[in-house]
């Protein structure tokens, strides 16, 4: 989608600080941190939120969940990690395409969520 920040770091015009990338996801640290640990996966395919997931999805969704623990663990989170997805309005999302947030650091978050 043309006018999408995340399409546009998928494509490469928007410079990020890669995690990890395949065919299917692409994982970067969030510009503007909310923990000592903070990066979204998302999907290369445009898909606005969680609520806008269809069937044929499933694969990149189960990809993203299984590489959060994978990527978490790689980026130093052995004792745990949050993740969150903000969905529409209600939810507070503020870029409409797809992403978990990765949380993580030494110690607890407590109830602190990205916005
Ligand atoms: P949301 O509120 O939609 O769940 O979170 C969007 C997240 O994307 C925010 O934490 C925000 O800091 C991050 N973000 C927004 N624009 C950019 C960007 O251009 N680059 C990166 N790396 N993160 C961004
Ligand atoms: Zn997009």
């Amino acid at each position: 989608m043309s006018d999408c920040i995340f399409c546009k770091i998928v494509a490469g015009e928007i410079p990020s600080r890669k995690v990890y990338e395949d065919e299917d996801i692409l994982a970067f640290h969030d510009i503007n941190p909310v923990a000592p640990v903070h990066f979204l996966i998302i999907p290369k395919k445009h898909i606005p939120t969680l609520a806008d997931a269809a069937p044929e999805d499933i694969p990149v969704l189960g990809k993203m969940m299984q590489m959060a623990g994978t990527l978490a663990k790689q980026a130093g989170c052995n004792d745990g990690f949050r993740t969150v997805i903000n969905t529409g309005r209600v939810g507070c999302q503020e870029v409409y395409h797809l992403h978990i947030h990765i949380l993580g650091g030494d110690k607890p978050l407590g109830m602190m969520l990205p916005r």
